[in-house]
Formats: C-alpha cells, structure tokens, sequence
C-alpha cells in the first residue's frame, strides 16, 4: 500500500475531516511531524503536517501539488512512522511552494523553508507511493534495507 500511488479526494466531505482528525491523531500519538494517508491504510491523497516549531502551525492539505521549488537544496537526517529505527540523511528542496485544498474545500497555498519544506515533501512522496529510503544513495538504500529486514521480525513480535 505504501508503494501505491494514493487516488485524488473528489469533493471534501465530514468523510474527509474525520480522515484528517484520525491523521492527527495518529500524528501526535506516534511523536511524528507529518503523516499521509496511506500510512493509516487509506489510499487518498491526504497529508497532515506540524514542525511543532516556534511559529509553526498545523497544516491538512488534501490533492497536495508542488507547484514551486528552490534550486537549492538542503541536507539532513529523516525517519518515517512507516519505518522506525530507520534514519538517514536525505536531500531535499530547500524550499517548496504547495497548494491542495484545506478542511473546508476552499484552496490553500503554503510558502515552506527549513523543516516544513522538508516534511511537506516527505509526505507528499508517500502519496506518490515513495518512501525517503528512495530518495537515498542505491548503497545507503541497501544497507537501510538490510537493517529493516533484520528488524522486521521484531517489530512484528512487539
Ligand atoms: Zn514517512
């Protein structure tokens, strides 16, 4: 599921919000700073996002869409609630442009640097079925993977 691309929402409904309360829920629960539908198992193109930072606030988005990115680029470690124990430097956009619709249908525009710029694109991945091990060198993505397979099975157990 997490490698399928998730199915644009045609018309914001309560169906929707509801989705997005679970998000943050599931969020804040797991100590996370973003999360995409998928993730819960529900295959829309849905994200939540909250830096937790000084200024920052929490951001749904629905049909998410990049329609601006910096040259520049901007290096430093991510994880994934998909993936714990997995952690890597992972390039990115310096800063992004997004536009999708907000819980009330109506379309939002937000202007990201530092770590917004960052999550934004996580999550936006994840509903394009990509996960940030693929955003990292083939050797690294190996080695990460080798990692995962070792820890799978306790996961699993606990
Ligand atoms: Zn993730």
């Amino acid at each position: 599921m997490l490698r399928t691309r998730a199915e644009e929402v045609a018309a914001v409904t309560d169906e929707t919000r509801s989705l997005i309360a679970d998000m943050f829920e599931t969020m804040y629960a797991e100590d996370g700073v973003g999360l995409a539908a998928p993730q819960i198992g529900v295959l829309q193109r849905v994200i939540v996002v909250d830096p937790r930072e000084d200024e920052s606030v929490p951001v749904a988005l629905i049909n998410p869409v990049i329609v601006m990115e910096s040259e520049e680029t901007d290096r430093a470690e991510e994880g994934c609630l998909s993936l714990p124990g997995l952690k890597e430097i992972v390039e990115r956009k310096a800063r992004v442009v997004v536009e999708g619709l907000g819980q009330d249908g109506a379309l939002r525009r937000v202007e990201a640097d530092g770590l917004l710029s960052r999550v934004l694109q996580h999550e936006i991945d994840h509903i394009d079925g990509i996960l940030f091990i693929d955003r990292v060198s083939p050797l690294k993505r190996t080695l990460l993977l080798k990692r995962w397979q070792k820890m799978k099975p306790e996961a699993a157990a606990g």
